[in-house]
């Protein structure tokens, strides 16, 4: 089946579904294929549970005119969506970098939002299914959408950017995340490029924070049809001013036409470099001063980055969502720099770090210790084992740390909770 007559099918059933658990009367199925599983096999459960057609790979499962045929399920869904995107008429925006994607994105959306019918990628939906899913979720009215992109590998950007194609991009950050598939920090430069690539073919917009050395370094083999620049410095289109992170972060920022101020809901000194962008967004979509203000004043993270909760024995920041070297630095640097007469860590393993795993356990070791803090936890086996020499509270796993706790309350503290989304730390929660 072609992909124009597959568009048909969409069109009339706008809803995509991959999942028979959450099957919705009148959608579209397409049968994925996982590692473990093969969806081909519930496709027939899907129709059984309402969806109109179900988009099948395996000739063997089909049964009756609701199975619609095709060569393969995951690649047509991806040319499906870029068809899709092909027929509107949109600005697409797309994000991708280290760290802070999601943040930069509810935070562009929230300030877009302020004038434009917008859609943005739902939660974390970044990669080569979720990339998809989204832009087919772009109605009619949608006047502009915008579009996280993860990657840990080389070449990704560069599928996810084929698809949606969008016409104004930005990098928050080149970052130590995911080190190990993309090969190092010049990998990852490599990969996360490959957005500015796709903009500086198709004379698109790109958004770059001038406080990053890093991303400056891959401007200088590019050239842009516009650059908009944001940072600290004057010579930037938007220049931003730090004026308090206590918690929450309160900014001053300046463009030609004028200098204005915001408070936020967000903290953490790394939360300033997103906001900036989302104002240099917001500027360049023609929103007024008070639209973008209204916007980034609006929005307050209820997603376990950098959230802090008031319990009823200690206010914690919760940032148990991710975790690599580079947000973990910052993370501590930032609850260093607060206000609070006691101060405690918890700190669990970094992921998908590679070969350089122990090294840099080992660094966040000596970055916190090397604080006064009232007392630091570090959680998992990466920390342990690069623990040998170092006199700190050890812990393998997320249970036995809980255990502990549960003897030992932390109380009236300021507590720092970041560790990679597989450490579980949401447990150690309900004692703090
Ligand atoms: P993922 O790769 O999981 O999609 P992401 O890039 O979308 O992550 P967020 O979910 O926005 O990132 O933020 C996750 C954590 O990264 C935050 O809680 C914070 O600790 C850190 N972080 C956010 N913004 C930045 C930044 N600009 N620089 C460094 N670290 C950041
Ligand atoms: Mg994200």
């Amino acid at each position: 089946m072609s992909i124009p007559e597959l568009y048909q099918y969409y069109l009339s059933f706008p809803n995509i579904c991959t999942d028979t658990r959450k099957i919705e009367r009148n959608s579209l199925f397409f049968a994925l294929r996982g590692e473990n599983f093969d969806a081909n096999a519930f496709a027939e459960q899907a129709l059984e549970k309402g969806a109109a057609y179900a988009v099948i790979d395996n000739p063997d499962f089909k049964k009756s005119e609701k199975y619609l045929l095709v060569e393969d399920s995951l690649s047509t869904l991806q040319q499906l969506a870029r068809y899709h995107r092909q027929q509107l008429k949109i600005p697409v925006i797309g994000l991708t970098g280290s760290n802070g994607k999601t943040t930069t994105k509810e935070l562009i959306n929230s300030v877009l939002s302020q004038k434009f019918k917008t859609l943005a990628t739902k939660g974390n939906l970044n990669n080569h299914i979720g990339v998809p899913l989204t832009l087919l979720e772009i109605g009619n009215d949608v006047e502009l959408a915008i579009v996280e992109m993860g990657a840990n590998h080389q070449k990704e950007i560069e599928l996810l950017c084929s698809i949606c194609e969008p016409t104004h991009g930005l990098i928050t950050n080149i970052g130590k995340a995911h080190l190990e598939g993309f090969g190092g920090i010049e990998g990852v430069k490599q990969g996360k490029g490959e957005l500015y690539d796709f903009l500086q073919a198709h004379q698109g917009t790109v958004f770059v924070n001038d406080d990053s050395p890093a991303l400056n370094e891959m401007l200088k083999t590019r050239n842009f049809v516009k650059l908009v620049k944001y940072g600290t410095d004057a010579s930037n289109q938007v220049m931003g001013e730090l004026l308090s992170n206590e918690p929450y972060l309160k900014i001053r920022w300046t463009y030609p036409r004028g200098t204005f101020e915001v408070q936020s809901q967000l903290t953490g000194i790394y939360n300033f470099e997103n906001i900036l962008g989302a104002i240099a967004i917001g500027l360049d979509f023609d929103l007024s001063p008070a639209q973008i203000n209204a916007g980034i004043s609006n929005y307050a993270p209820k997603n376990n980055r950098s959230q802090i909760s008031k319990t009823e024995k200690n206010t914690v920041i919760g940032d148990y969502y991710n975790a690599n070297p580079s947000s973990m630095v910052l993370a501590i640097d930032n609850i260093a720099q607060l206000k609070a007469t006691k101060k405690v860590l918890i700190l669990g393993d970094m992921f998908e770090v590679g070969e350089s795993t122990a090294q840099e356990h080992l660094n966040v070791i000596r970055k916190a210790l090397a604080y006064p803090f009232t007392q630091v936890i570090f959680i998992g086996k990466h920390f342990k084992e690069a623990s040998s020499q170092v006199n700190a509270l050890f812990f393998t796993d997320t249970d036995e740390a809980y255990n502990h706790l549960k003897h030992q309350r932390i109380e009236d503290s300021l507590v720092l909770v970041k560790g990679s989304r597989g450490m579980r730390l949401e447990k150690l929660m309900e004692l703090l």
